[in-house]
């Protein structure tokens, strides 16, 4: 018999992990991808989500955003006990599977390998959504007394927007002195607990030139070749003026990454008239956002991008929140849990972010992000988790609210 509360907790979940394991497959099944990223949404998953808890005696919450595509974002909430609370807050959306054949498996349908399961999502956040509801069951059918709350957010992979950003603005939720872990952030073997973020600024640039057939370049402004040349300056300039390291965070540097383009014309023989291209730049606390975009608008604004016209838009903007404090009482449990369980013992830092943790930190509450895997795989085609991390994290949740 389990001589206390924690290792009864601990031993109810070791015994779902078969569930956990069919839970995880049947949630690959049903893709919860952004509009925005060519998906449907996360309302299917939602709906398994709910009816899964409501199964367990959860009587859950449903929260829904309509988007700009006018397709509704659910977040459900469980909770269990009352009185302060300690929350887990997880993102059932994901990103688009990627290129599909880099994929050795269908990213949709759950690949069991050596205590593995492949899938999208099944690391990015769907272990420690898994690991966070077995952890409130485990909680709920032992009638331990804890107080705990689960909330299963909506677009978190394109800013919260009708996710936990609503929840914590529009919703009289979670209370002062409630504590949050945010578990959107693993490290190998469980190392580290996030408890700081980098400011983050989405740019998208339009570089506007004129359209004409590609045997006569002279007629028309190349978009396409400015708006490379702009890329590469851009980025040498960042890189070289903000390039100072903080070695809390990992990466150390602020970091600053062209990444997804617009398509621009069908044909080979057009040379095109507009080019879309984003940046993605997160950055040290140190600097300022403000200073950043600026910067960029400088590179721009030079002399020899003088023939075509560029616009800027922010396609999402967060500023640094303040960092959760290493002696507050959520990274305090974490750590501590963390280190009777699993033997390690996390070391605080600091990441590129963005989680769901910034916008509690942003409003003054305490907010943690821990969890475990081998290798980072998140947004990788041949995503994957490893069962025995999924169930460990589950303990660990669970042991620490008791
Ligand atoms: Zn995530």
């Amino acid at each position: 018999m389990p001589d206390n509360a924690a290792d009864k907790v601990v031993l109810l979940v070791e015994s779902y992990r078969g569930e956990m394991v069919d839970t995880m497959s049947a949630m690959v099944a049903i893709p919860a991808i952004s509009p925005a990223s060519g998906g449907k949404g996360e309302g299917a998953r939602a709906d398994f989500l709910e009816s899964l808890l409501k199964s367990w005696g959860f009587s859950t919450m449903r929260y829904e955003y309509s988007d700009q595509t006018g397709t509704k974002r659910p977040n459900i909430v469980a909770t269990y006990g009352t009185g302060t609370r300690t929350w887990f807050i997880v993102h059932m959306d994901t990103v688009a599977e990627g290129d599909r054949s880099l994929w050795k498996t269908d990213p949709f349908k759950a690949h069991i390998e050596d205590g593995k399961i492949f899938g999208r999502g099944t690391n990015d956040n769907g272990q420690d959504l898994v690991a966070a509801m077995y952890a409130l069951r485990a909680l709920k059918s032992s009638g331990i007394s804890a107080s705990v709350g689960l909330a299963l957010v909506a677009d978190e992979e394109l800013g919260s927007e009708y996710g936990i950003q609503k929840l914590i603005e529009e919703k009289n939720i979670f209370m002062p002195g409630d504590l949050f872990v945010v578990p959107d952030f693993l490290s190998t073997n469980g190392l580290k607990i996030e408890v700081a973020e980098k400011g983050a600024l989405w740019i998208k640039v339009t570089v506007t030139g004129k359209q004409v057939h590609a045997s006569t370049p002279a007629l028309g402004v190349n978009a396409n070749r400015y708006a490379s040349m702009l890329i590469t300056e851009i980025d040498g300039m960042l890189h070289s003026k903000y390039s100072e390291e903080d070695m809390m965070y990992s990466p150390s540097t602020s970091t600053f990454e062209p990444t997804k383009r617009e398509k621009n014309v069908d044909s080979i023989n057009i040379i095109p008239g507009t080019d879309i291209f984003y940046f993605d730049c997160r950055v040290l606390p140190k600097y300022k956002l403000d200073d950043v975009l600026n910067d960029i608008k400088a590179v721009a604004s030079s002399e020899k991008f003088k023939s075509v016209s560029i616009g800027f838009e922010i396609a999402n903007r967060e500023d640094p929140a303040p960092p959760t404090d290493m002696d507050s009482e959520v990274v305090k449990k974490l750590k501590a849990t963390v280190k009777r369980l699993c033997g390690v013992e996390p070391k605080p830092i600091g990441i590129g972010g963005g989680t769901c943790a910034a916008f509690f930190r942003r409003k003054g509450y305490a907010a943690a992000s821990w969890g475990t895997e081998r290798e980072s795989i998140a947004h990788q085609p041949n995503e994957y988790t490893s069962i025995d991390d999924m169930v460990a994290d589950a303990k660990v949740f669970a042991a620490m609210c008791v």
